[in-house]
């Protein structure tokens, strides 16, 4: 277990313009990262080994000399300055933690953050609330500091996620993200890209792919429930049994309002009102545990496609105007405050990184959903990639 950290070395830390904190990466509280003591003696050999190729992403944090001030020149940035982070600086095996969730990226991920880390100040940090933030000190534009959860099995993806927050904020402007600031072949930006795209999709467009996903999700849920010996039939007994249980349940609470004695008989006489619709008491047992299953199944199969619906999940849902279209993303509450299409295409960019970093399929399946800003993204990674745009700390000298 990691020592827990005293209030001295809390640092104070301002998210940039993301700020994931809205729920997207809520995970456990927890702040152990499953380590025992013996591992203590591998990751200096595990750390020196990675440290030659990640530059120096992986040093401590320094620590604030003083408080935090907000620069007033830089009013015109979205920096959120309402939400404080509080995190602490890593110690020897928060940095071999780190290190396992590099090695879990795919092999271009991992590449792609040992040769970029030497061109950014970026820093990584710990979150002791279970988030993943990109954030950057107020009083000193630097690189900024990944945050990412110490406990959570998403940890890799939420690491590329941030990471990619943090490349298109140091090839930006000064305070202004890649994406909105970098102009493309056709004069445009990242940005750009992302509103043409939206102004271009129509409703029905956005209920197909509604209608893709939830297909999808039925299909993986049948698959399971057929490997579990569940019938069709069987779901369909149970599914009709729910309805009429949930009707049976409004019903009687209707008949007894204000009739203390007939609610305390509520089981018994919503199964006989269940058993006059063709139940018996020792099939509605079996029914209810099935439908129970398949809906256990059901949420696995939506948790196990979202990452590979993640960004059309995010990016449509706002278009659409209600937001989580797949379930998740963040809510159009959360983009309006951060100044729409602009914190929409941050997130765009972020989460196309860590599909490419992690999960090549998932990230070309969004390619093909929506070429043209996925192309645009690709234009602006290869610029930054291929040294035509310098980054902050290249700029500084
Ligand atoms: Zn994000």
């Amino acid at each position: 277990m990691p020592k827990k950290p005293n209030r001295t070395d809390l640092q104070n830390y301002v998210p940039a313009g993301n700020g994931d904190e809205s729920g997207e990466y809520r995970g456990g509280t927890s702040t152990s990262e499953g380590m025992h003591d013996s591992d203590c003696e591998n990751y200096r050999k595990v750390l020196e080994a990675k440290k030659e190729a990640l530059g120096n992403a992986f040093n401590p944090a320094s620590k604030p000399e003083e408080e935090l001030v907000r620069d007033p020149n830089k009013q015109s940035t979205e920096f959120n300055k309402e939400k404080y982070f509080k995190t602490y600086t890593l110690n020897d095996k928060d940095t071999s933690f780190f290190v396992s969730k590099y090695d879990e990226m795919n092999d271009f991920g991992k590449k792609q953050i040992a040769e970029l880390s030497s061109k950014m100040d970026t820093r990584f940090d710990r979150s002791l609330s279970g988030t993943g933030s990109f954030v950057v000190h107020l009083n000193d534009l630097n690189g900024g500091t990944v945050i990412i959860p110490g406990d959570d099995n998403r940890a890799n993806r939420v690491m590329a996620h941030e990471y990619g927050h943090a490349i298109d904020f140091n090839f930006g402007e000064e305070g202004v993200f890649a994406s909105s600031s970098v102009h493309l072949s056709n004069g445009r930006t990242m940005e750009d890209a992302v509103c043409n795209h939206a102004n271009a999709v129509d409703r029905s467009r956005i209920s197909d792919l509604f209608y893709e996903f939830h297909d999808e999700v039925g299909k993986l849920t049948s698959k399971v429930c057929e490997q579990e010996g569940i019938s069709k039939e069987d779901i369909e007994r149970a599914t009709s049994l729910n309805t009429e249980l949930a009707r049976t349940e409004a019903q009687f609470y209707h008949e007894t309002y204000n009739n203390r004695e007939l609610q305390g008989r509520k089981e018994e006489i919503m199964n006989k009102k269940v058993a006059e619709k063709g139940f018996s008491p020792s099939e509605i047992d079996t029914l209810k545990k099935i439908y129970k299953r398949v809906s256990e199944i059901k949420s696995k199969s939506l948790a196990e496609l979202q990452p590979k619906w993640a960004v059309i999940s995010d990016y449509y849902g706002y278009i659409d105007g209600e937001g989580y279209l797949m379930g998740c993303g963040h809510s159009v509450d959360y983009y309006r405050k951060r100044g729409g299409y602009s914190a929409v295409t941050r997130e765009v960019f972020a989460e196309l990184t860590e599909q490419r970093f992690n999960d090549e399929a998932n990230y070309q399946f969004t390619k093909s959903k929506m070429p043209d800003v996925v192309e645009a993204y690709e234009e602006l990674y290869n610029k930054i990639k291929s040294g035509v745009i310098k980054s902050l700390k290249e700029r500084r000298g």
